[in-house]
């Protein structure tokens, strides 16, 4: 894995074992270090939450492929299931992604999540931006998880933009602010992923944002990708298909 390049795409939600073989094996055609195999979905309005437990034997059948899974873990409890259930088929150098969304902001949470997850080395966590633009709310919960002990080189950050208020005349669903992220990776030391897919909201918006960035400060991407998106279940309109995946990793990393 190059750690200045860390690329991480899949579907928004695991939906079923078609829609993960599939997106496996297009996976296994791509320089993917991470594909999203996502259980637990925090929703606006309640409708599909993911699939949860009953999607972890998605976990291993990713892991077992060896490919590396990532996805969203919202209580401790949940972490340790997941490395419980995924460590044992992870591939000699294989890792695991776990990251904390960006409605969960709660410290108390954040620091057992990140406490779970120290008990392996293997086990990389990510958190991504609150969705309000605090500069300091977001170091702080990048403080809070390293002041947890947990080990500043599995940690990574990641920007998926804040809540739109004021000018937003592309009608991003989250807008970007390149400038904080660049203090706050300055000031914590944590390598920061782009998030194109949270900040656009439809297929259009997520290229515009892709050509708008200056790649210099990001260390990677995590980009929402699926074979069908008209029919996922969850951000369906700004999924993008694995050709559209390719068209994004040309413009920002020149890969064909
Ligand atoms: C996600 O990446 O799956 C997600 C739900 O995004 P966010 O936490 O940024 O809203
Ligand atoms: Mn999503």
């Amino acid at each position: 894995m190059d750690r200045k390049r860390i690329i991480i795409a899949g579907p928004c939600a695991a939906e079923s074992d078609e829609q993960i073989s599939i997106a496996l094996s297009e996976v296994q055609k791509r320089p993917v270090d991470f594909m999203r195999v996502n259980l637990w979905k925090p929703r606006t309005k309640p409708g599909f939450e993911g699939l949860g437990e009953t999607g972890l034997p998605l976990l291993v059948k990713v892991a077992k492929a060896g490919v590396n899974p990532g996805l969203e873990v919202i209580m401790p409890s949940q972490a340790g299931l997941v490395m419980d259930t995924v460590l044992p088929h992870l591939a000699a150098d294989g890792k695991l992604l776990l990251w904390i969304g960006a409605r969960n902001q709660n410290h108390t949470l954040q620091k057992e999540i990140a406490r779970a997850c120290m008990k392996d080395p293997r086990v990389m966590l990510m958190v991504k931006n609150q969705p309000w633009p605090s500069e300091a709310h977001w170091e702080g919960i990048l403080e809070h998880i390293l002041e947890a002990g947990f080990p500043k080189a599995n940690l990574l950050n990641c920007h998926r933009g804040f809540s739109p208020t004021g000018d937003n005349p592309l009608g991003l669903r989250n807008m970007p602010n390149y400038e904080m992220t660049a203090r706050v990776k300055e000031s914590t030391g944590v390598p920061v992923i782009f998030d194109p897919s949270h900040m656009g909201g439809t297929v259009a918006n997520v290229y515009e944002v892709c050509k708008s960035v200056a790649g210099q400060i990001f260390d990677g991407i995590m980009v929402e990708v699926h074979h069908d998106p008209v029919h996922a279940l969850t951000d369906s309109k700004q999924q993008v298909t694995w050709d559209q995946f390719d068209e994004l990793l040309n413009i920002i990393y020149q890969v064909a």
